[in-house]
C-alpha cells in the first residue's frame, strides 16, 4: 500500500468514489480512496437506486441534473455499465399547494435548461396507468427521472477514477487522522500510516465517527429506510415498455417497475433514526429486519393509489439505514477550524446528488472554489451550536417531510426555541410570530388581538399580510424597532487590522468614526459576502454581515489570516436594535444626552439610558434609521429605554417580513438571494461599492478589473408586476419577446407603494426603464415592467438627509 498521497479520501460508497473520480477528471492523479470493506458496504449497496432531478434548492437541482447526466460519460470512459434505466418520471399533486410547488419547480427548470414538465390527469393516465386518479389534480412529468445500478455506477466511478491515476484500497480500516503542525495528514490505518496533504471523509453512514477521528462533530444521523419488491404483476410485464417512477407525496412513496414487478419506497411518518450512540464498525453487508408495522399506514394508502400492489405479493423487503444533515442537504467543504479537511458526507441522494457533490469538492480543493453557489450544502452553514441534541430531532422532522410540500415561508418547528435573546419572553408577549435563522429565533412579525400567531405556509400571500402592512406603515410614517442579533458581526483589530480590510474587501474601508458598504470577492471575482465596515479606530473595526454565514466567513477569515490582525467572531457577543423610520432621531434625541447628529455612514459610541452603546446610522429599510449595539447583558435596559422613548413618536416592534418588504421599495438585494457566490459585483451593481482606486490588489481584483473592462452579458434589475395573490418567490422565469430571458432572484409585496416587485437578472441589451417582461408566477404569466426609481425616498432625501 501507497504511504504517501495527495488526497485519501476516507469511505468507498458511490460519494467517495465520485470524489476520487472527480479529482482525477480535474488534474490531481495523486490520489488515493481506502475502504474499510469492499466498495459500496456503507449504504450504497442496499439503495434503491433511483435519481430525479427535483429538489427544492435550485443549485442542488441543478447538480442533480449533471449527476444524472454523467452516468452517460461514466459508461463511455470504462465500458462498464450503470444499469440505466432512463424510464422518466411523475410527481403526483393531489392539492393545491402540491400543485403550486410543482409549478413552482416546473418555472425554475425553464432557465435551467430541464426540459420537465406539468401534465394533467388524461396524460397521467397514460404515462402510469397503475395510478388511481382520484383527487389528483396533475403531476410533473421529468424525462430525466430513471433507475440505475448502485453497485455497477460505485465500480464504474471507480474505474474511471483508476484510469486517472487514482489508487483505490479495500479492506483497509482508517483508525486515525492526525494532524501534522505543517497542517498534512497521517491517516492511521490498520494497514500503515499514509501522509496526506488532504483528507476527504466520505465515511457515510460512519460519518460521525471518522469526524470525531480529527476531532470534529459532523451534523449527520442515520435513518432507517425501507422499500419493497413485489412478485410479478401482469400490469407490469404486459407492458410494450418500462413502467415510469411514480413519486406520491401524498402517500410518501417512491415507486417503479423492478424486473416484472414493482419496488415501493416510504418515508413513513413513525419513522425511526438508527445507532443513536453511533454506529457501529461491526455493521456491514446487512439489513435491519424487515418491519411492516411502521409502514402499515402507507401501505394501506398505497393500495389505494396503486390497486395493483393489493394483490401483488411481496418479493423481498430492504430495510437499511442511510444519513441525513438537519436540513436533509449534504454537507460538503473544508471543514471550519481545520485545514485541507473536507466533508463529502451527509448525502441521502447518493445516486441523484453523488456526482454534483463530486464535482463541487473537486472544483474546491483544486481551484480552490466551486463553479456555483454550494451554499445550501456548504458544511459551514450550521455554526458551532450544532449538537447531536439538535441534529436528531432535525433529522427526523427531515425525513417526515421528505415527501411533503416545501413552502417558501414555512418555519419548521423541529428543535425549536433552540438560541434565543434577552428579548425572547418580552416580544413573545407581544405577539411574535417566529422563524429561526442559524438555529436563532428570530421575529418574522407581530400578530395582534385574534390574529393566528402562526403563518400559514403557502407559494400564495400568507396570513402575515395585515400584519406586514401594520408595521411597514409604522416604519414608513412614524418609527419601528428590531433586533440587530441576527447580522453576523466580527471585530478586527491590530496594528495590521486596515491593510488585512484593505486585501479581503474590495471596497473603500472607511476612516475613524465613518462606516462603509463592501462586497468581498472570491478569487475568481464572485460575491462572497456583502459587508459594512464600521472603523472605530484604525486598529479597530466592526464587520456585518449575514447572520447565516458566520462559519463561512471565519472560514474564509481563517484561511486569509494575516500577522498583526485578529479576527474575533461577535455576532452573538453583540446585540442591540435598530430604530428607523422618520421619527428615528427624535427617539434618539429622547434617550441620550450625547448629540444625536451622525451623518448617514457615521458611527460613534453613545450612552443610550444608562448603556454604552455603540450607534451607526445606516439602513436596510431605506430611510433614516440607526442600528445600537450593545453587550446582550444591557439589551433589556436598552429596550425598555428605548420602548419608552418611542411610544409617543408611534414606535411599533417590526420584524422581518416587514424588513423584506421595506428593502423593496429601494430596490436593496440582499444576501443569497441578489448576492451569492452564483453572481459578480457588475452583474448586481456590488461593483459600486469596489474601490478601483485603492492601492491594494485586493482578492479578486483581476477578475473585477477584467469584467469592468468587458461588462457582464446580465445584470440586476427590479420590475413591477401584475399578480393575483402570490407574488416572486425566486427563481421564476422571466420571460421578454416570447423566450426565457432572465430568471428572479427574489421579489415581494411593497406594502408601502401598494405593489408587486420583483428584482431580476437580464441581458443588458433590455435593462432599460419600461422595458416590459411576463414573469412566471405558479403557472401564470404576468406582465411585469421595468423600473429604475426607487418607490421611496427616491431622491435619498430620508436616508441622508
Ligand atoms: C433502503 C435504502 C434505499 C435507498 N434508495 C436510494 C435511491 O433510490 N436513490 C438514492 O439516490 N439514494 C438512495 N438511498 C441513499 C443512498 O444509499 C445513500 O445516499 C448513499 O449510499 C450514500 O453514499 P456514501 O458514499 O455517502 O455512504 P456509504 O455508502 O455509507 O459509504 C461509506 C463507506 O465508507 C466506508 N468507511 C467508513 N468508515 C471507514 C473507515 N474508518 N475506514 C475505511 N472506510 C470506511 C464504509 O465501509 C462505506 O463503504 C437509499 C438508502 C437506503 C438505506
Amino acid at each position: 500500500m501507497k504511504t504517501q498521497a495527495r488526497v485519501v479520501v476516507i469511505g468507498g460508497g458511490v460519494v467517495g468514489v465520485s470524489v476520487l473520480y472527480h479529482l482525477t477528471k480535474l488534474g490531481w492523479s495523486d490520489v488515493m480512496l481506502v475502504e474499510r470493506s469492499e466498495l459500496t458496504s456503507g449504504s450504497t449497496w442496499h439503495a434503491a437506486g433511483g435519481f430525479h432531478t427535483l429538489n427544492g434548492d435550485t443549485n442542488m437541482a441543478a447538480l442533480q441534473g449533471y449527476t444524472i447526466r454523467l452516468y452517460k460519460e461514466l459508461e463511455e470512459i470504462t465500458g462498464m455499465s450503470c444499469g440505466l434505466h432512463h424510464v422518466g418520471g411523475i410527481t403526483l399533486a393531489d392539492n393545491r399547494d402540491r400543485f403550486d410547488m410543482l409549478l413552482a419547480e416546473r418555472a425554475k427548470h425553464r432557465y435551467m435548461g430541464l426540459d420537465t414538465q406539468i401534465v394533467g390527469p388524461d396524460e397521467i393516465a397514460k404515462i402510469a396507468p397503475i395510478t388511481n386518479l382520484d383527487g389528483i389534480l396533475g403531476a410533473l412529468y421529468d424525462p430525466l427521472d430513471g433507475h440505475l445500478d448502485p453497485s455497477g455506477t460505485t465500480h464504474a466511478y471507480a474505474k474511471a477514477a483508476r484510469m486517472g491515476g487514482a489508487t483505490i484500497e479495500t479492506h483497509v480500516m482508517v483508525q486515525e487522522t492526525t494532524q501534522r503542525p505543517d497542517g498534512t495528514w497521517n491517516v492511521v490505518t490498520d494497514k500503515g500510516t499514509i501522509h496526506a496533504e488532504h483528507v476527504v471523509n466520505a465515511g457515510g453512514l460512519w460519518a460521525r465517527e471518522v469526524g470525531a477521528m480529527a476531532g470534529v462533530y459532523l451534523p449527520l444521523h442515520p435513518m432507517e429506510h425501507q422499500y419493497i419488491v413485489t412478485d410479478e404483476i401482469a400490469e407490469i410485464y404486459e407492458r410494450d415498455s418500462e413502467h415510469p417512477h411514480v413519486m406520491d407525496p401524498a402517500g410518501e412513496s417512491y415507486l417503479r417497475q423492478e424486473g416484472r414487478g414493482l419496488c415501493i419506497g416510504f418515508y413513513e411518518q413513525p419513522c425511526r433514526p438508527w445507532a443513536v450512540g453511533g454506529t457501529p464498525w461491526t455493521f456491514g453487508h446487512e439489513l435491519l429486519p424487515d418491519d411492516f408495522d411502521k409502514i402499515e399506514d402507507s401501505i394501506a394508502f398505497a393500495y389505494k393509489r396503486f390497486p395493483v400492489l393489493e394483490t401483488a405479493g411481496v418479493k423481498s423487503v430492504i430495510h437499511g439505514p442511510f444519513t441525513f444533515a438537519p436540513d436533509g442537504n449534504p454537507l460538503v467543504g473544508p471543514v471550519p477550524g481545520l485545514r485541507n479537511y473536507w466533508s463529502a458526507c451527509g448525502v441521502m441522494a447518493g445516486f441523484s446528488q453523488g456526482g454534483g457533490v463530486g464535482l463541487m469538492l473537486a472544483q474546491w480543493m483544486i481551484e480552490g472554489e466551486c463553479e456555483r453557489d454550494v451554499s445550501a450544502m456548504d458544511v459551514a452553514r450550521f455554526g458551532n451550536w450544532i449538537s447531536p441534541g439538535y441534529t436528531l430531532p432535525k433529522v427526523i422532522e427531515n425525513y417526515q417531510k421528505r415527501f411533503s410540500v416545501s413552502y417558501p415561508n414555512e418555519e419548521l418547528p423541529a428543535a425549536r426555541p433552540n438560541r434565543t435573546t434577552m428579548m425572547y419572553d418580552i416580544f413573545d408577549d407581544m405577539g411574535a410570530v417566529w422563524g429561526a435563522q442559524f438555529g436563532l429565533e428570530v421575529v418574522n412579525y407581530f400578530a395582534e388581538g385574534d390574529e393566528a400567531r402562526y403563518e400559514t405556509p403557502s407559494f400564495r400571500r400568507s396570513n402575515a399580510w395585515e400584519a406586514t402592512a401594520r408595521e411597514v406603515k409604522a416604519v414608513r410614517e412614524a418609527v419601528g424597532i428590531n433586533e440587530v442579533q441576527n447580522f453576523g458581526k466580527y471585530e478586527v483589530t491590530g496594528a495590521n487590522a486596515r491593510d488585512w480590510l484593505d486585501r479581503v474587501m474590495a471596497g473603500r474601508v472607511p476612516k475613524p468614526g465613518r462606516l462603509s458598504l463592501t462586497p468581498m470577492l472570491s478569487h475568481k471575482g464572485r460575491l462572497i459576502g456583502d459587508f459594512t465596515i464600521s472603523c472605530l479606530s484604525d486598529t479597530h473595526f466592526q464587520l456585518t454581515a449575514s447572520y447565516g454565514s458566520q462559519a463561512y466567513h471565519m472560514r474564509w477569515f481563517e484561511q486569509n489570516a494575516s500577522d498583526g490582525v485578529t479576527v474575533r467572531n461577535v455576532s452573538d457577543a453583540l446585540t442591540g436594535f435598530q430604530i428607523a423610520g422618520p421619527n428615528a432621531r427624535k427617539v434618539l434625541d429622547a434617550v441620550t444626552r450625547d448629540a444625536t447628529d451622525l451623518k448617514f455612514m457615521d458611527v460613534r459610541t453613545m450612552t443610550i439610558g444608562m448603556t454604552p452603546c455603540l450607534v451607526q446610522r445606516v439602513s436596510y429599510t431605506g430611510g433614516l434609521g440607526y442600528e445600537i449595539y450593545c453587550e446582550p447583558v444591557a439589551q433589556r435596559q436598552l429596550w425598555h429605554t428605548l420602548w419608552t422613548a418611542g411610544q409617543e413618536h408611534g414606535m411599533r416592534p417590526f420584524g422581518m417580513r416587514a424588513m423584506m418588504s421595506l428593502r423593496l421599495d429601494k430596490f436593496f438585494g440582499s444576501w443569497l438571494s441578489e448576492f451569492s457566490p452564483d453572481y459578480t459585483p457588475a452583474e448586481t451593481g456590488m461593483d459600486r461599492f469596489i474601490a478601483w482606486s485603492k492601492n491594494s490588489d485586493f482578492i479578486g481584483r483581476a477578475a473585477a478589473e477584467a469584467e469592468r473592462a468587458t461588462p457582464p452579458d446580465r445584470v440586476l434589475c427590479a420590475f413591477e408586476v401584475a399578480v393575483n395573490d402570490a407574488d416572486v418567490n425566486a427563481y421564476e422565469p422571466i420571460w421578454i419577446d416570447g423566450t426565457v430571458q432572465g430568471f428572479c432572484t427574489s421579489g415581494g409585496y411593497s406594502h408601502h407603494a401598494g405593489t408587486s416587485i420583483a428584482l431580476g437578472l437580464i441581458p443588458r441589451a433590455h435593462a432599460a426603464e419600461g422595458q416590459m417582461a411576463q414573469i412566471e408566477i405558479l403557472g401564470e404569466m404576468c406582465d411585469a415592467t421595468l423600473i429604475t426609481t426607487p418607490l421611496y425616498d427616491a431622491d435619498g432625501e430620508q436616508m441622508r438627509g
